[in-house]
């Protein structure tokens, strides 16, 4: 990287939602600071920015302002949120906000990510209409995006932005985080096909992606590889021509803000209140959103349990249930309001008293000071979502603690489970547990409390949300400055002037082309791959020329490639090296060859072609190869593995060699190579220009076969022993087309 590194640069943030929301009352505009997770979170990060170490000098935040906006008033909202917001407003129609943001966001993709399959609607408007907002993010971006800007896109309303992005800008940093799970590939693949390849493709257009925990990562990088087949390493993933690295960051909070609050005299006056109203009883509080992930039916139903089996407990514990409001208005959300309002009166009814009612039930939203309050106040949090993606409320009440007594009991199925393993861990599907983990909490010693307490403080304290929000951009910078170590050797304007220049000065010029992959991207079965039209007559024409010496040097069959390139006026080398034919002439062998040995190895490749679906056996003169690309990714992995093991064992004593191909394994007779077949041609004369160009490890015998000042050239990325690369067949043919076309001076 060049000096600008060190350079601080600025942040674009992309989120649904603006950090404020804009309401018209008779015709004036009011703006109200948003206080979900995300917008407080990243405003305590925006806010520490003056920080110099900080790798991001100022921001602008991209997102929607909330409701609908009359045409004549967006110029006025664009003006103030800039001004007083640095905030780029995406207004919403009625319908985007009815099929997009309700439909798709919150009736497809949030049941489905949450693994409640059974609420999930699949719905053709829905989709059309998510994939136009995100569409609209993209155009509201165009004008925005800067030369040395980084895009930092968030969360799942906007899954498909990131690749609209990456093919306007393709240069631009862009990463994109998850605030919700990733599901497992047995869920995700519910939805249609179209869909589900058009989400992960999106995200994939990032060049750094981010999850709360390493669960959701993996299932994230195990729907790459077996519906897009992208494998990994250690979270890497390598496209022709992008690195993208795959990670987890569980978000923090402002873990001073709640500390601090927690002993403020704000605070302490409610909290007072509080003691008052509740007497002597041992509180235990819960605080949600209204939705079916949180899982409040279940533990309204463990309280209950709870106070079924003890007794003497009785009169002596209370539960606080707060429950926010949210997406007021839909139908399954009002249904579930009306059966915990029921399932409360039913346990106030059946165990409550004159003095004692055992649920506080409050519908509402929580100002700051009076949610630190009931953190105070409450001896129990009981956080019990049945899945969520992080779940902050758990860290805010053990931020929320300074004597660092309280116990908080945690639902495995939150995120934050990862993180707070002191807190007592319960599956939330089962009301016995939860009772039994209130029982524990409520016999907690003092000093047990405080020893746990003081381990999650240290750790929230440390790993706050401003630190996760620039680990996350630190690591988004050393990931494009990886790719562009990966990409060093890629061949830039001046290297290929420079190509092209010795190329044309050279009286005889060799060059040496491998197919698959190479001229013609690989394709599910390899029969298909067919020459089009526009590789013939680039290989006629460079063939044609009186100086060149053009051979394509492949490890298909003789049979195949004297079909589709006989008639060309170039040499060609089959099965790696076995077979060659010089131009014009007859095909011939480099070196005699035994195939005696096939019939013993064919059987077991047949074998496991009929194990593993979607593989198969091809037979060449002098070699055999099973092809697993078609089969299943992860199983056709282990199979390659296993099937490569057999082989070296069984040919062992014998001279063959077994080679690791592009989704192939092939057996065929050692001393035989690229390299080997190069070489008859290197030997035979004197080139002022020699090129090889291939794509796999057959082709490393290739270049390592060539003269010092040969062009060697790798397509795609990875180790090689090529002094130079190209991302894609495509730049293979423009950089052969530009050979092609020019004239040969002095021919
Ligand atoms: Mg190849």
């Amino acid at each position: 990287m060049n000096a600008h590194a060190a350079e601080r640069r600025r942040l674009i943030i992309v989120s649904n939602r603006l950090p404020f929301t804009i309401t018209q009352e008779q015709g004036e505009l009011k703006f109200t600071e948003s206080v979900g997770g995300l917008a407080t979170g990243l405003r305590t990060f925006l806010a520490s920015l003056p920080d110099p170490q900080s790798p991001v000098s100022e921001h602008v935040w991209v997102g929607w302002p909330g409701g609908t906006v009359d045409d004549a008033l967006k110029s006025a909202v664009r003006k103030k949120a800039l001004s007083e917001y640095r905030s780029f407003p995406v207004f919403l129609s009625e319908q985007d906000i009815d099929n997009f943001y309700q439909g798709f966001c919150n009736k497809t993709i949030w049941p489905l990510f949450h693994s409640f399959p059974g609420n999930v609607q699949y719905d053709r408007e829905y989709w059309n209409q998510y994939k136009k907002v995100n569409e609209a993010f993209c155009d509201a971006l165009q004008d925005l995006i800067q030369v040395g800007d980084l895009v930092w896109v968030h969360d799942y309303h906007l899954t498909l932005l990131p690749a609209l992005l990456r093919a306007r800008f393709p240069l631009t940093p862009i990463g994109f985080f998850l605030h919700i799970p990733f599901p497992t590939f047995e869920i995700f693949r519910l939805l249609p096909g179209t869909w589900r390849r058009e989400i992960l493709e999106g995200i994939l257009g990032a060049n750094q992606i981010g999850f709360h925990t390493y669960d959701y990562m993996q299932d994230f990088l195990r729907c790459t590889l077996r519906i897009l087949g992208y494998e990994n390493n250690m979270g890497e993933v390598f496209l022709n021509d992008r690195l993208i690295r795959v990670g987890s960051f569980p978000m923090g909070i402002d873990f001073q803000k709640f500390h601090s609050a927690a002993s403020s005299p704000e605070v302490a006056r409610e909290q007072d209140e509080l003691i008052r109203s509740l007497g002597t009883s041992k509180v235990i509080l819960s605080v949600d959103r209204l939705d079916y992930s949180k899982g409040i039916l279940n533990r309204l139903k463990g309280f209950e349990t709870l106070l079924e089996e003890s007794e003497h407990l009785r009169g002596a514990v209370t539960l606080i249930a707060v429950v926010v409001p949210s997406r007021i208005g839909v139908e399954d959300y009002e249904l579930m309001k009306k059966q915990i309002e029921e399932l409360v009166g039913n346990i106030n009814g059946r165990f409550g008293g004159v003095s004692w009612t055992p649920i506080i039930y409050q519908f509402r939203s929580l100002p700051f000071h009076s949610l630190v309050a009931m953190y105070a106040v409450s001896n129990i949090a009981l956080v019990t979502p049945l899945r969520d993606g992080m779940n902050l409320i758990a860290k805010e009440y053990v931020a929320s603690r300074p004597d660092k007594t309280g116990v908080l009991i945690l639902s495995e199925m939150a995120g934050a489970a990862k993180e707070l393993g002191e807190a007592i861990l319960i599956n939330p599907n089962y009301r016995e547990e939860i009772a039994q983990a209130l029982r524990e909490a409520l016999e907690m010693p003092e000093e047990e409390q405080i020893r746990r307490n003081q381990i999650m403080q240290i750790r929230l304290r440390r790993y706050n949300v401003t630190r996760w929000a620039t680990d996350i951009i630190n690591e988004l910078i050393n990931v494009t400055r990886r790719e562009e170590t990966v990409f060093a050797n890629l061949i830039t304007p001046p290297k290929r002037a420079e190509l092209l220049h010795r190329y044309h000065d050279a009286s005889r010029r060799l060059i040496f082309l491998d197919y698959d992959g190479t001229l013609v991207s690989y394709t599910r079965r390899p029969s298909l791959a067919t020459p089009p039209e526009e590789v013939l007559k680039i290989l006629r024409s460079l063939g044609e020329k009186g100086k060149n010496t053009v051979i394509l040097i492949s490890g298909r069959r003789k049979s195949e490639l004297e079909n589709w390139f006989g008639t060309l006026p170039i040499g060609i080398v089959a099965e790696h090296g076995a077979l060659i034919k010089e131009k014009g002439s007859e095909w011939k062998m480099l070196k005699p060859l035994m195939a005696d040995w096939k019939p013993k190895i064919i059987p077991i490749l047949e074998g496991y072609a009929d194990r593993f679906p979607g593989s198969s056996v091809e037979e060449k003169e002098y070699s055999v190869v099973w092809h697993y690309r078609g089969t299943d990714p992860e199983q056709g992995k282990l199979a390659a593995m296993e099937l490569t093991d057999d082989l070296h064992r069984f040919t062992a004593n014998i001279d063959l060699q077994v080679l690791q191909g592009q989704k192939n394994i092939e057996v065929r007779n050692t001393g035989i190579n690229k390299g080997t077949a190069a070489a008859y041609w290197l030997s035979n004369e004197r080139y002022g220009f020699v090129m090889g160009i291939g794509d796999d490890l057959t082709d490393e015998d290739l270049f390592t076969a060539l003269p010092a000042d040969a062009y060697s050239i790798r397509v795609g990325i990875g180790r090689t022993q090529a002094r130079l690369s190209l991302r894609s067949p495509k730049e293979v043919i423009q950089l052969l087309g530009n050979l092609a076309q020019g004239d040969d001076r002095s021919a």
